[in-house]
């Protein structure tokens, strides 16, 4: 095979991308691309951990809680597959060896978020994503027939009467074609063009804005999660998250006179909208976060990162509160796929964060993300070995023009004003109050 030819290419090294490498067949040649370093992604970030189904006993109550978090404009089957196929996931991640945290007597350590009306959530500390990717990448390393290319840009798909037969890339400057019987996006969401949120600034929504030009159908685009707690700065970058599943274990709000003044563990739109209020009723930037209620012994050993990362800011959680506000997470719509993946566009699949099958409706449950990037990772890798790997016949198509490829800066302007225009026609009201862009 020539070397820019593969039978997957794979646009994203989160989670959504390492597990579709990881369950394609071992003869299939991959190559995986990512905008930046190889662990800059925000599956890494991931700090509360990933939720699972505990016993049979708990299907009812994990369905209700996703679809009730959703608004129930979820999709019921891809709930359904999602929650089914968990604890096969889960036994997965243990097979390459994820460190989930245990109690005394050797069995799993389970948490609770907002919205779960049980303690169904499995983490490592508050750095369950780091300790995911990383046991993922080990994985993936070991596999000879998967490359990966860091600090190369996908800037678009290679696509003729709606048949997707490879990217264009750019990587120092340098303009390249890659092609293969299958592109996967797994680009993430789009929290990067956002002026306040918890996610990479790099992680600017570009499948997203690909497929729009290309005319490839999306979905519910303006289904975009605001976490209610993050720790509130005026500095600039990324937003520090400060985990649902502290509020799981004990943490409460509390506003500018320090009263109490919502269930902590309310889904995450209507805590949002809870905590807007008591900011607008107050004429603050923030509320508080108050720890008291859990040991501090609990709060080293669950949350070590969290605690650290507020003392460097300059708040002991151990008996100061913490100043939190809201900012853009998550991204629910994407690129409209089903169950397998699919896209569209013929030979092109999405998974992760940037597609959407209607998993979270209108507003996801917590840890319900890294899950159902692993789950349908795993469906859109199954889809291609059953149909394009033995019947698609890889050859370049037509030379592309890269010239118009050029200018780099340009091509992410024009991605960024694509995008808020896109969600700002779809949802004036939502755009009015949430979305402040970058420059
Ligand atoms: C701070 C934080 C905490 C979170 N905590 C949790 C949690 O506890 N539990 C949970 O379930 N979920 C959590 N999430 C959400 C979850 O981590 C992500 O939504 C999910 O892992 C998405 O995975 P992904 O693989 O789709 O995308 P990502 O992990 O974001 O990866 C996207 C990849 O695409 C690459 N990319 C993007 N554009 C291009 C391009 N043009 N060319 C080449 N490469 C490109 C990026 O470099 C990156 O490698 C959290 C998210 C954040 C930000």
């Amino acid at each position: 095979m020539e070397d820019n030819l593969y039978d997957a290419i794979i646009v994203g090294t989160g989670a959504a991308g390492l597990f579709t490498a990881l369950s394609l067949p071992n003869e299939c040649k991959v190559l995986m691309i990512t905008k930046d370093e190889i662990t800059k992604s925000d599956s890494y970030l991931a700090q509360g951990g990933i939720a699972t189904l505990r016993s049979l006993d708990d299907y009812d109550s994990y369905y209700e809680d996703t679809m009730k978090a959703g608004r129930y404009k979820n999709n019921p089957e891809s709930v359904q597959e999602m929650i089914c196929s968990s604890q096969n996931i889960i036994s997965k991640l243990v097979d390459y060896k994820v460190d989930f945290d245990k109690t005394k007597e050797g069995t799993f350590e389970y948490t609770r978020e907002g919205g779960h009306s049980t303690y169904r959530i499995l983490h490592h500390q508050d750095i369950t994503g780091k300790e995911i990717v990383e046991k993922l990448l080990m994985e993936v390393k070991k596999h000879n027939n998967i490359s990966i290319l860091e600090n190369t840009w996908m800037l678009d798909l290679i696509i003729k009467n709606n048949e997707c037969s490879g990217i264009v890339s750019s990587c120092e400057e340098e303009l390249r074609c890659y092609y293969g019987k299958a592109v996967y996006l797994a680009t993430g969401g789009l929290g990067g063009i956002f002026k306040n949120s918890t996610n990479y600034s790099h992680i600017t929504g570009d499948g997203l804005c690909i497929s729009l030009r290309h005319g490839i159908e999306i979905h519910d685009i303006n289904y975009i999660q605001i976490h209610p707690t993050v720790l509130y700065s005026q500095k600039e970058g990324r937003r520090f998250l400060i985990s649902e599943s502290v509020r799981g274990e004990g943490a409460v709000l509390l506003n500018e006179k320090k009263e109490r003044f919502v269930n902590e563990l309310l889904p995450r739109d209507l805590l949002t909208e809870a905590i807007y209020d008591e900011m607008n009723k107050y004429h603050t930037n923030h509320v508080y976060l108050s720890l008291a209620n859990i040991k501090k012994e609990k709060i080293l050993r669950h949350f070590p990162n969290i605690y650290n990362r507020c003392l460097e800011e300059g708040y002991d959680a151990f008996d100061e509160l913490i100043p939190v506000t809201p900012a853009q997470h998550y991204l629910m719509g994407g690129i409209k796929t089903n169950i397998n993946g699919r896209t569209s566009a013929k030979h092109l699949y999405a998974v992760g964060e940037t597609a959407c099958n209607g998993v979270h409706g209108a507003n996801r449950l917590a840890s319900n993300s890294l899950l159902e990037s692993l789950v349908f990772a795993r469906n859109a890798a199954r889809c291609f070995v059953e149909s394009d790997y033995n019947h698609v016949v890889l050859q370049p198509c037509a030379r592309v023009d890269l010239e118009k490829y050029k200018d780099k800066n340009q091509w992410q302007k024009e991605n960024r004003k694509l995008l808020s225009n896109e969600i700002k026609r779809r949802d004036k009201n939502f755009y009015d109050k949430w979305c402040k862009f970058k420059g």
